[in-house]
């Protein structure tokens, strides 16, 4: 427990990781993300004091989300999408959601291997998933990181997931525009897809529209186009579109990438790109006040011995549940004796 972390590096101040981090220092940005990742109560307070300072320096950067199940290509494609856009002078970031990294003991998602070409970019920087295990944390941690890459300057952050459980709308709610990947299948594309994920998609786009496969994508993103079509948008604004790309040959990647400008336009124009990131930051403050409960109620002492008997009263019908839940309460100081 109490053995320290060896040679460890000389503990930074809040105000040298925030200049280190400010002047686009990497090493300085990655152990800020570090700090930032840690469970350890001391670098959390640190951490928290640094975001804040950082605060102002946040918010720029265009917050881009992809999703899509394994083999749809999110990597090829933003490994390419990130190589064009550092082309064209953005530092990209790509940060990634994958609340199984922990269970199947590597993150399968955000891993430098992934995207070779741009991880050899000097003005990208690729983070995989937090390995925190549940996905109020990695997603906390992930917002965290997002603010901290935003302050080192990057101005595009691609946030990946892959739809595990909620991943994909605790995604959609950090970034600006909502990606979905998705494939041309066998004739019935439509049952492929996830319920509700048609709903918080801002741009469909079928993968892999290349070679013989082409016609096909085609094809299905017609019955996308045909399915969206009677939905009610999220937004007045925009009408998401559906289209095909081919990460692996560089194709519609340009088109893609100027329908998520336009869509940033045309909200910063109406004021919902302001709205959408005022309702998350709240949202993430709610969803952080609700972690942080959780975790005093279970670090809570009494809580911790009273828990297990309770629970067993109300498993074997001597409590009812509602009162279990008042005497937890009480015990936290949280309402009056039960
Ligand atoms: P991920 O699991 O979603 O990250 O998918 P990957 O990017 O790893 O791609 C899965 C497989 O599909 C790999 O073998 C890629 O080479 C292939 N692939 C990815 N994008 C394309 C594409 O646009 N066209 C074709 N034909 N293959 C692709």
């Amino acid at each position: 427990m109490s053995t320290k972390p060896s040679p460890a590096p000389r503990a930074l101040s809040v105000d040298e990781y925030a200049s280190g981090v400010r002047s686009g220092n990497r090493s300085l940005l990655a152990r800020a993300i570090t700090l930032v990742e840690s469970t350890n109560p001391a670098h959390n307070r640190q951490a928290q004091d640094l975001l804040q300072e950082l605060l102002p320096y946040t918010g720029q950067a265009i917050r881009l989300g992809i999703t899509g199940v394994p083999g749809v290509g999110k990597s090829t494609t933003i490994d390419q999408l990130g190589v064009n856009l550092v082309a064209a002078g953005h530092k990209v970031a790509v940060l990634a959601v994958d609340p199984t990294s922990r269970r199947t003991g590597g993150s399968i998602l955000g891993d430098k291997t992934r995207m070779n070409r741009l991880a050899m970019e000097p003005n990208a920087f690729i983070r995989p998933s937090p390995s925190s295990g549940t996905l109020g944390g990695v997603t906390r941690k992930t917002r965290e990181t997002m603010a901290l890459v935003e302050a080192a300057g990057f101005d595009v952050v691609i946030v990946e997931t892959v739809g595990v459980g909620q991943s994909e709308t605790a995604v959609s709610d950090m970034v600006d525009f909502f990606l979905v990947l998705l494939l041309a299948g066998g004739g019935d594309d439509l049952q492929g897809i996830k319920k509700g994920i048609i709903e918080i998609a801002d741009m469909i786009a079928i993968n892999k529209a290349d070679g013989d496969n082409k016609v096909r994508a085609e094809r299905a993103a017609g019955e996308y186009r045909g399915a969206l079509s009677i939905i009610e948008p999220r937004s007045a604004t925009w009408q998401p579109p559906v289209v095909t790309i081919s990460g692996a040959h560089n194709a519609g990647l340009d088109d893609l990438w100027a329908r998520i400008l336009d869509h940033r336009r045309k909200t910063t124009a109406t004021g919902e790109h302001a709205s959408r990131r005022q309702e998350q930051a709240v949202g993430w403050m709610r969803d952080m006040i609700e972690d942080r409960l959780l975790a005093a109620l279970r670090a809570h002492p009494k809580v911790g011995t009273e828990l297990p008997v309770l629970e067993r009263d109300v498993r074997e019908g001597r409590m009812m549940p509602t009162r279990a839940v008042d005497r937890i309460m009480a015990l936290m100081g949280l309402e009056a004796s039960a």
